[in-house]
């Protein structure tokens, strides 16, 4: 493909026209401002919403602005979450050490405000002075009484991905600590589910129609008590599976407990994981309970997507998300409500996922990884899209083009997972489509001008 730096020709494929082999899973090419986030920012996002633990971020205030106001997490009750601790680091650290400061902020935190558990995140600059924070957090949790939990995620020292795995060792380290007894009913973990506008709740509450225990959910609403009592589930669903997959293996490994991987957007995908699980267990009571659940909601939901459907016929949109399960639910979802995906990329994609995404996608889509703002600005433009579904760094490219955008991750308000997320993600997508604004937009007035002219 023309315009592509040529360190990036094998993440860039036109579907049915190139010959398809992805090159993924590597780090961002240097100089194409990857929409990635770094190592430290992978850590949070599958940490942040345990809403009963402090996190405190080892050091200096800039890495700290990556707090709830960016990626808000809700909670049902205690919210020491929402607050963003740091060491604040000075130049005086960064040459003497700064593991005095880390000892002194560990202390006064717990006394001031008395959380379940600490988690210490190390950034790119403590990987560069050498801080030893696996000692610091062993002293405290044995002075205070608490487990302190040192997240390994220098910023520099691999994608976004490697932050996942480092925030999954550090859950692990709580797992089996409890002292919990066995459930009685089938109970499960949900991992890969971070509660950002509710949509824990929702799952929940469908497990629980089902006749399922939820154990824990990982980490959306979540609290250390449950973690640590996680390993008495009979089942692990992973949701997102480039966050939690590695969790739920050491916890295959280690407790025995097998694990399922589904996806909670869109009603396909949604019935199939609530059938997934129904299945696993076996159990005749959970298989009627979930077939009324299920037949209930699609029948409530079909009209009315119905409707969206004749409203939103033929609209293109670009699909651009962290992993790309995700991006597999929504090239579904879309085309449910009548839209054809014309672009569809993600950032931390592996090669099974991107040997999936050919197959479902039309010919002519635009399968990308790990792009950049250029890249996709050129390829929105180049296919005519009339929406972006991405999140929280692609909303002003989006906004700048003039087209609809849908926030599928950070930043979005109301749930868009099961059935009820699916109303939602179709209400949401025909109003920002259909808005009448885009009419008065500078961008568009050109292209519509230069297309008369034609
Ligand atoms: S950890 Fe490193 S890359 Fe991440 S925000 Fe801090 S300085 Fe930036």
């Amino acid at each position: 493909m023309q315009g592509i730096l040529k360190e990036r020709v094998k993440q860039v494929f036109k579907n049915g026209t190139d010959h398809f082999d992805m090159s993924c899973d590597t780090p961002s090419t240097s100089g194409s401002v990857s929409q990635r986030a770094c190592v430290f920012c992978g850590s949070r996002v599958v940490l942040y919403p345990i809403a009963d633990a402090v996190h405190l971020v080892h050091g200096p205030i800039g890495c700290a602005s990556y707090t709830w106001d960016i990626r808000g997490a809700l909670s049902s009750g205690p919210e020491l979450h929402r607050y963003s601790f740091s060491t604040d680091l000075k130049e005086k650290e960064v040459i003497f050490g700064g593991e005095k400061k880390l000892e002194e902020s560990i202390v006064y935190l717990a006394k001031r405000f008395k959380p379940k558990a600490v988690f210490v995140y190390s950034t790119c600059i403590i990987g560069i002075i050498g801080d030893d924070v696996e000692r610091v957090c062993k002293q405290a949790t044995e002075n205070i009484g608490i487990q302190i939990i040192p997240v390994h995620s220098e910023g520099f020292k691999g994608t976004k991905k490697d932050g996942y795995k480092a925030a999954c060792s550090a859950i692990f380290r709580l797992i089996g600590t409890g002292k919990g007894t066995k459930p009685k009913k089938p109970s499960i973990n949900i991992l890969g589910e971070f509660n950002l506008a509710g949509e824990s709740w929702i799952i929940k509450n469908y497990y629980k129609q089902m006749g399922v225990h939820i154990q824990s959910v990982m980490t959306g609403d979540s609290r250390i008590e449950a973690i640590s009592n996680a390993h008495l589930a009979d089942l692990n669903v992973v949701q997102c599976s480039g966050s939690m997959l590695s969790l739920a293996k050491m916890m295959e490994e280690k407790y025995n407990i097998p694990y399922t991987h589904v996806s909670y957007f869109g009603i396909e995908d949604t019935a199939a994981a609530l059938y997934e699980v129904a299945k696993h267990f076996g159990n005749p009571e959970i298989i009627k309970n979930t077939k009324e659940l299920v037949t209930k909601e699609i029948s409530q939901l079909t009209a009315i997507l119905n409707e969206y459907k004749i409203k939103l016929q033929g609209k293109k949109a670009a699909v651009y998300v962290g992993g790309a399960f995700k991006a597999f639910s929504l090239v579904k979802a879309l085309a449910r409500i009548g839209m054809e995906v014309v672009i569809a990329g993600s950032q931390t994609g592996n090669k099974d996922d991107y040997n999936q995404l050919p197959n479902m996608c039309r010919p002519g889509t635009i399968i990308v990884d790990d792009s950049n703002p250029l890249e996709l600005s050129r390829f929105v433009q180049e296919r005519d899209a009339d929406l972006f579904v991405g999140g929280v760094k692609e909303r002003p490219l989006a906004m700048k083009l003039g087209l609809g955008f849908c926030d599928h991750n950070h930043e979005r308000k109301i749930p868009l997972a099961g059935f009820e997320g699916m109303k939602n993600f179709a209400q949401e997508i025909y109003i920002s489509v259909m808005s009448p604004v885009w009419k008065f937009h500078e961008f568009r007035q050109k292209k519509q001008i230069g297309g008369q002219n034609d």
